[in-house]
């Protein structure tokens, strides 16, 4: 049992302690029933004395905080000292009301807890709140008193208080600001030209009136300096009256960086619109999302009108597809580790251009990529390659027309060793039989002719490889003596007639069919040379003439020049070999079994014809006969 005369003594010191209202409650430590209850603790929580003496503490206090209640209980048990903590009271209507509790232990003779008093009150709310407040003000203090951003409370046109950010961004002291409006921390004019005063003025009624809202402005530090901040105003009821809370912030960086971006972006225009060089974007369906001008000299199309035409209008319908393919190929290789985002890929393709004509164009491309890396367009430079691909088509048929010319000597180097060796065999063989006494006249004779015939063989190959070595090393001189052609004609005509006679049968018939006026034209040239020539011709002419006609002469030319002509009724030149024929070491290779020859007949004609200033011709039909004419320069009348 509790002894009453301590009681009292303990409730007069804790009443002595705490003045105001004070709840002041003592319930038992046996069973928890309340047994003093006073006025302040009836205020508080509603309940009346009669009401709660004998019922439970429990009655007092929140579930969901009976495990608190109950441990402190418990230690002071153990402890025997009082507790405080800021704990929730509940109130009869259920509501909770934070207060700061102090849990002394009623202590009897022996020292032991026989119950507690329970002592809670206004003014310790009062406390709990104040230090809340003080807290988060501190907390508040703190952000403004640190921020980067200079801070200001702006009353009127009069700063009350800001943070130090503000002194550091102005190179101000305290007294400078305080002093100050906003205008005379700026320059007298606004960038628009407006006046800083009208214009700071204009700002504070918009957001007295409006709510908060941001500009740009341009502010002037205490050295004169100017710089861009954006300002923030926001209007705060502060104590009972209103005022602008203001925030500028430095955007000298950001101002920077869009100057920068401003003049890249500039830089970026000037290259496009000069370069001779297409620079597009598309997107990824192919679809150009940016075009420069130069497409106007490539393709002959306006960006404009190439911004609508779909790849397929202009690009070959396998190219399209090896594209759409090569950039899904991209796309998935991107998800290789190591391979190289900036990557970069050329295309060689043909595009249809404007005034019809395809041309040639080489690309060089790479992805434009999201924030996340993923491909979302493709940025590509594009040329006209026309004149390269000409070239290298040149150089390559070049190229090959070297090597089969070096194919071609060797096959005349083997060749030649055939040429040679069959005369040389005749002569040597037949020279031998000579040599046998018992040989009869008529052998004789044949024997010589034939080796007569075969020197003559061997002697026409060794002059011809002679003439080409010297036509190759520029060592032919050509004469410039007065040519009678007449002359030449009747002189070869009689030649071939005994020839022929002897050789041939009559199937073959060989004419002289010279325009008479031409014959007798006057022309400088090399008798022997141009002899060379028409024998090689006619020589041609019966060789590849089983039966039939040749006719040889002259006639008119084009203006200043005449022209000699060998025309036959024989094989004729398939169409694909006659480019061809006056090539060196060049035979028409199917007719290779019937005739001989070296392949360089008609090489060293044209070149000999060339250096007597005129030009080679052949016009031909298969099975029908060809015609090879050339011109020669008339001498000039005076
Ligand atoms: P070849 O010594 O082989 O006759 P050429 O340079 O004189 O060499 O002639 C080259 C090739 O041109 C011949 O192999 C032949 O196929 C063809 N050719 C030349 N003249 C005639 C012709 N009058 N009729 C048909 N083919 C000819």
């Amino acid at each position: 049992m509790i002894d009453s005369d301590r009681l009292g003594e303990k409730i007069a010191q804790t009443l002595l302690d705490h003045e105001d209202q004070i709840m002041i409650a003592v319930f038992s430590s046996h069973n928890g029933n309340i047994i003093f209850f006073n006025k302040g603790a009836e205020v508080l929580t509603g309940f009346t004395r009669d009401e709660i003496i004998g019922q439970s503490f429990e009655i007092l206090y929140p579930s969901e905080e009976a495990d608190i209640y109950r441990k402190i209980q418990k230690m002071i048990l153990k402890t025997k000292k009082g507790k405080r903590k800021i704990l929730n009271m509940r109130h009869k209507s259920g509501v909770n009301i934070p207060v700061e509790i102090k849990l002394n232990p009623v202590l009897n003779e022996e020292g032991n807890v026989e119950g507690f008093i329970l002592i809670a009150g206004d003014r310790s709310i009062r406390d709990a709140i104040v230090r809340e407040l003080e807290r988060s003000e501190e907390k508040f203090r703190t952000l403004f008193e640190r921020s980067d951003d200079a801070l200001l409370l702006l009353d009127g046109s009069k700063f009350t208080d800001f943070n130090p950010a503000v002194l550091k961004m102005l190179g101000a002291t305290r007294e400078q600001v305080m002093s100050s409006q906003p205008w005379d921390l700026s320059p007298q004019y606004q960038p628009d030209g407006e006046l800083s005063a009208e214009k700071a003025l204009r700002m504070i009624h918009k957001a007295q009136t409006q709510g908060s809202h941001r500009f740009e402005w341009i502010h002037k530090r205490i050295n004169g300096e100017l710089f861009p901040v954006e300002v923030i105003l926001t209007p705060v009821n502060y104590g009972d009256k209103s005022v602008l809370y203001t925030v500028w912030r430095d955007i000298s960086k950001r101002k920077k960086a869009e100057e920068r971006l401003k003049e890249a972006e500039e830089i970026f225009r000037i290259i496009t619109e000069n370069s001779a060089d297409m620079i597009w974007i598309r997107d990824l369906n192919m679809n150009y999302t940016y075009l420069s001008p130069a497409v106007e000299k490539v393709l002959g199309y306006t960006v404009e009108q190439k911004f609508k035409q779909r790849i397929e209008e202009y690009i070959k319908q396998e190219d399209v597809e090896l594209i759409y393919q090569t950039v899904q190929e991209q796309i998935s290789l991107d998800k290789i580790p190591g391979v190289d985002p900036n990557r970069s890929l050329r295309f060689e393709v043909e595009e249809l251009c404007k005034n019809g004509r395809w041309i040639w164009t080489e690309s060089i491309t790479s992805f434009i990529r999201d924030d996340v890396g993923h491909p979302i367009g493709i940025l590509g430079i594009t040329r006209d390659i026309s004149a390269q691909k000409k070239l290298e088509d040149e150089l390559r048929e070049a190229k090959e027309k070297a090597e089969e010319s070096d194919r071609l000597k060797s096959a005349f180097v083997a060749n030649m060793s055939h040429e040679i060796r069959t005369p040389m065999n005749s002569i040597l063989g037949f020279s031998e039989l000579l040599t046998d006494e018992s040989l009869s006249a008529e052998n004789k004779n044949t024997y010589i002719s034939i080796i007569q015939s075969s020197s003559n063989q061997l002697l026409s190959i060794i002059s011809d490889i002679v003439d080409i070595s010297k036509i190759e090393a520029h060592q032919i001189e050509i004469a410039h003596e007065e040519v009678n052609l007449d002359k030449l004609f009747t002189d070869l005509f009689e030649q071939y007639t005994l020839f022929i006679q002897s050789n041939k049968s009559e199937s073959l018939l060989f004419a002289r069919t010279c325009d008479k006026a031409s014959c007798s034209k006057k022309i400088l040239s090399d008798t022997n040379r141009l002899k060379q020539v028409i024998i090689n011709l006619i020589d041609n002419a019966i060789k590849f003439t089983p039966e039939g006609e040749i006719h040889f002469g002259c006639r008119p030319g084009p203006a200043g020049y005449i022209e000699i002509f060998v025309r036959d009724t024989g094989i004729g030149i398939p169409k694909e070999k006659i480019d061809r024929i006056f090539e060196r070491f060049y035979q028409n290779k199917t007719n290779k079994d019937v005739f001989t020859g070296t392949g360089l007949g008609l090489a060293i004609c044209k070149s000999l014809v060339e250096l007597m200033g005129g030009e080679m011709k052949v016009r031909s039909k298969i099975n029908q006969g060809s015609e090879f004419s050339f011109t020669l320069p008339l001498v000039k009348s005076r």
